[in-house]
């Protein structure tokens, strides 16, 4: 018998495989996904979260525990387990060395990117080669890889794995039976639910408006994220965390894909112009902070607009100062034109741009710091980077709530094990983004989330080879089940 079965592909699971396998366990990973799209939502990732205390390698300046702790702290409103997330920012201080030996390579923050020179560690090639550098890495140690192989269920036995049930499927043409999988031990990285529409639906509901708001969501990841293996484990009474409708959400172009659009389909030019809805209103203070602090709200901002889309409008004075969005805006050298041809009410839209243009008061544009552009009199306001949307050519870009990931997860404890009635289970462990709740209640800090996927993902895999009796050399990384 298999003594660790990962479930699931992407940053999370392969770390718990490689330590796993490095403990001398025999690994099994399954991966639902094709050998193609494998490696889940980390595939579309750039970064890391990294705590230091002084300049490291790609890393600048300092970026102490405490720092780290009080952006966690901020972000997530107090909705964090302060142990917990201190494990992750101290286990993010130190985990480089061994991604590297696993063929990470890293590189320093673009210019551009959300000014994270020092508190991120941007992966050479992203996330893809990161993916890529784990699968070759798992290979090579002896971890058996299974694609197209996703698992419909977990069968336990009070509160212990027992096997993993995979259904009967077609792959490429060939019918695979149904199988039950068993090990010693298993971990679950499957990811959140946010590619399972049904399930977003009921979490989102209907509006007031009649409107069920989650139908206009698109995906920014991995279609194979669909929950399922979460939603059998809270069925079978695992203690959960997290509330189902919180969600990372981003502001992403309406012509993006329904899945996998990826990074490249974000729109950040929001901070330098103005954002109206379909009925030509503006709803929101597009300058209240730096955009870097900012994205993540604007998901949900459109999600409770009507039609769940907004439009981000931006004159020729922006241009240069933001990372160009992959396909082209709506140009026009009228305001009139560029409402034609985003569907805006002509008038509507003009009023809005005209009492936005008459509220910008003259100051000194500087878009690096929190500058004296503001409007007055204006509801909402815009409290910095006001200036007229007044030179053409004008620019507009649809915009829709993008999912990044669900924040729903599985309860768990510094082992990684997965809670019944607050107890931990003895060979079920979790990581990544199925219990990434435990951390992060809500909110969101560029890189976190792989932060915790490589920090729980390696207690994970560390555990249950412990569980399974093989412990793993490293004594840093050792757990012992009994202080838990
Ligand atoms: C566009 C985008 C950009 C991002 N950028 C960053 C970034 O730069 N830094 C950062 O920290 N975070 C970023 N994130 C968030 C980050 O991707 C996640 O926090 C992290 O990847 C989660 O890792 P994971 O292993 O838990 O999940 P995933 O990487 O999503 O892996 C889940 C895996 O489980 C598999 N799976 C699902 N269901 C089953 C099943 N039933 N059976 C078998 N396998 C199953 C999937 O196929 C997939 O391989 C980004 C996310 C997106 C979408």
């Amino acid at each position: 018998m298999i003594d660790v079965l990962v479930i699931g592909g992407g940053n999370a699971a392969l770390c718990a495989a490689l330590m796993a396998r490095e403990a001398g366990a025999s690994v099994l990973l399954l991966e639902a996904a094709p050998r193609a799209w494998r490696g889940g939502n980390s595939q579309h990732t750039r970064n890391l979260r990294c705590m230091h205390d002084g300049p490291q390698d790609v890393l600048v300046e300092a970026y102490p525990e405490e720092e780290f702790w009080q952006d966690l702290l901020k972000v997530t409103g107090g909705q964090t387990d302060e142990k917990l997330a201190r494990l992750v920012i101290r286990a993010s201080s130190n985990c480089r060395g061994w991604m590297r030996r696993h063929g990470v390579h890293f590189q320093p923050s673009l210019s551009g990117a959300l000014h994270t020179a020092r508190t991120n560690a941007f992966f050479m090639g992203g996330g893809k080669a990161l993916v890529n550098a784990y699968f070759r890495s798992a290979e090579n140690l002896g971890v058996q890889i299974r694609y197209d192989t996703p698992v419909a269920d977990i069968e336990l036995q009070d509160g212990r794995f027992v096997a993993a049930h995979v259904p009967a499927r077609e792959v490429q043409g060939r019918h695979l039976p149904a199988e039950r999988i068993e090990a010693r031990t298993c971990v679950l990285a499957a990811g959140g639910f946010e590619s399972n529409r049904q399930w977003l639906r009921e979490a989102w509901g209907q509006n007031e408006r009649g409107e069920w708001p989650s139908d206009n969501f698109l995906i920014r990841g991995t279609r194979f994220n669909d929950g399922v293996l979460l939603r059998r484990m809270i069925e079978q009474g695992a203690d959960t965390i997290g509330d189902p409708t919180q969600a990372h959400m981003v502001a992403i172009d309406a012509r993006a894909p329904l899945y996998d659009g990826g990074i490249c389909t974000r729109i950040d030019c929001v901070s330098l112009g103005v954002v109206v809805n379909r009925d030509g209103q503006r709803f929101y203070d597009e300058g209240e902070d730096f955009w870097p602090k900012r994205y993540a709200i604007w998901g949900r901002l459109v999600a409770h607009q009507p039609g769940q889309v907004g439009f981000s409008v931006i004159d020729q004075k922006a241009l240069g100062r933001f990372m160009p969005p992959v396909f082209p805006g709506a140009t026009a050298d009228s305001l009139e034109a560029l409402a034609g041809l985003l569907g805006l009410p002509v008038q509507a839209f003009l009023e809005t741009v005209h009492a936005y243009n008459r509220a910008c008061q003259v100051g000194t544009f500087d878009h690096t710091r929190l500058d004296d552009c503001h409007t007055v009199g204006l509801e909402p306001m815009k409290s910095h980077w006001a200036r007229p949307i007044d030179t053409p050519p004008y620019y507009g870009y649809p915009l829709r709530p993008g999912v990044t990931f669900t924040y729903l997860g599985l309860r768990t404890d510094e082992t990684a094990a997965v809670h019944f009635d607050r107890r931990p289970s003895p060979n079920l462990f979790v990581a990544g983004e199925m219990m990434a709740g435990n951390v992060l209640g809500k909110g969101y800090t560029a890189g976190v989330g792989m932060s915790i996927g490589t920090a729980f993902g390696r207690i994970a895999g560390t555990s249950a080879a412990a569980a399974a009796g093989h412990e793993h050399p490293e004594k840093e990384n050792r757990h012992d089940r009994a202080t838990a």
